[in-house]
């Protein structure tokens, strides 16, 4: 609070003295792990989010923490394992149910950086809560322009119901008005330039402080919704369902360019670490994303489930065109950004995520993480890698692969290794031995209010 008025009376000569860093948290939604410039698209122009790759880093075996939209979130927006407090699915949108998000014995980062002095706000989907106690406002935002639900129609003549209390049926949440400060307003714009403004307006607004901005793009999830303007940089592209999504990428990329820019502008890039990744994997049947050569996708214990497109540009602290190779994981971002903003986490619930800044900056040669640990689904899943072998157990059975060689785990090698598979299960279950089962309703136990 200090510093901010601080900063009010000092305005830009503040600029580069202060010592915390900025973040800008960009998540993309379903976004194929092929379909970004800097995997390797051809098909799909991202220069946008390619710069923030090539001044910065990109991660080779960038993870989250599960294949699909809220339980990835929770993670990364508290640094731990999100099995550590049962939100291991996708919660139910029910403004009623105050069970249904983040539990709130666990803090977000938003909710340990805005005490620190950061000025803080939530931009797009929120997925983490609907029950008054479980939204943004209530966990340290000063600012939310967005929606609370897990996806959301793109065009403002779709979206034309007054509050989630209103929702009379099934996914009718994606219908309503936008959320800004808690009021509901009409949007003129196609909902991606909309969080696009809200972002940029943000940063104009705030240079002078430190700030933390959320910036959670619905794009590109379904509905597939894109503008002319979008869609018309694709003719070649013949598949309409995949000429949309392109231009859907296409927007997004647009947005992160204005705020790239922005950041310019002010004279803040230095000092602002600017990260990207997708919450989980493409699912290419829905959307028409491309995961490459990973196999499977959103919802999938595979590579191409939680393996994601991911970089980091922080000028201050990263060199510029670093390529980085071991797995690193989406929980990563909260302890890097607050070791360097000097917030102590709270002992009692440790981070499962590192501060990067050493390895990345050659002082420590080891992995960030040893092992990596997902656990998905009713019967769960569980998947672990260590080193370059990963094990899945499955109701389908047990299966094995050395990511080296078969990145896309098409060979397994259960049966030639059943003391590295022993092994690996026994280290599953000790991890395990710290989880929590599911404590909310699910998505799709929605009911119409009485
Ligand atoms: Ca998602």
């Amino acid at each position: 609070m200090f510093f901010g008025r601080l900063s009010l009376l000092l305005g830009c000569a503040i600029v580069g003295l202060r010592g915390e860093p900025n973040c800008i948290f960009i998540v993309a939604d379903d976004l194929g792990y092929a379909d970004v410039g800097f995997n390797g698209s051809e098909e799909i122009p991202t220069p946008h989010l390619d710069r923030i790759a090539a001044e910065g880093v990109r991660f080779t075996n960038g993870y989250v923490s599960y294949a699909v939209c809220g339980p990835s979130r929770a993670g990364f927006m508290t640094g731990r394992y999100q099995d550590r407090f049962g939100f291991t699915i996708n919660p139910v949108i029910d403004p009623t149910d105050p069970l249904a998000g983040v539990p709130l014995e666990e803090k977000m980062l938003s909710e340990v950086l805005k005490p620190a002095g950061y000025a803080t706000m939530a931009v797009g989907k929120w997925h983490l809560g609907c029950h008054p106690t479980l939204v943004p406002s209530a966990r340290g935002f000063d600012e939310f322009f967005g929606f609370l639900s897990g996806g959301h129609n793109y065009f403002p003549e779709d979206l034309n119901i007054g509050d989630l209390s209103q929702v009379s049926e099934m996914w009718g949440w994606y219908r309503t008005k936008i959320l800004h400060n808690g009021q509901r307003i009409e949007i003129d714009d196609y909902l991606t330039d909309e969080l696009s403004d809200a972002a940029v307006e943000f940063i104009k607004r705030k240079s002078a402080d430190p700030f933390f901005l959320y910036l959670a793009y619905n794009a590109p999830h379904s509905p597939m919704q894109t503008t002319e303007k979008y869609r018309s940089r694709f003719p070649d592209i013949k598949d309409r369902r995949r000429q949309t999504y392109a231009g859907m990428v296409s927007a997004l990329d647009d947005g992160v360019g204005r705020v790239l820019a922005a950041l310019e502008e002010a004279g803040i890039s230095k000092e602002t670490m600017v990260v990207f990744l997708s919450d989980n994997g493409g699912p290419e049947s829905v959307n028409a994303s491309d995961n490459g050569l990973l196999r499977g996708g959103k919802g999938d214990p595979f590579e191409g489930g939680i393996r994601v497109p991911f970089a980091i540009r922080w000028p201050q602290e990263i060199a510029a065109g670093l390529v980085y190779e071991r797995p690193v994981i989406s929980l990563d971002i909260f302890a890097t950004i607050t070791a360097a903003a000097g917030v102590t986490p709270d002992p009692a619930r440790p981070l499962d995520g590192v501060d990067l800044r050493p390895y990345l900056q050659g002082k420590v040669k080891g992995a960030p993480h040893p092992l990596l640990f997902w656990k998905m689904g009713k019967a769960p899943t569980r998947v672990i890698r260590q080193h370059d072998r990963k094990l899945i157990l499955s109701a389908k059975g047990e299966q094995l692969y050395d990511l080296s060689e078969d990145l896309s785990e098409k060979r397994n090698l259960i049966k030639s290794e059943q003391a590295e598979a022993a092994k690996l299960e026994e280290l599953f279950r000790v991890w395990d031995a710290g989880t929590l089962p599911t404590r909310f309703r699910g998505l799709g136990a929605w009911k119409k209010p009485k």
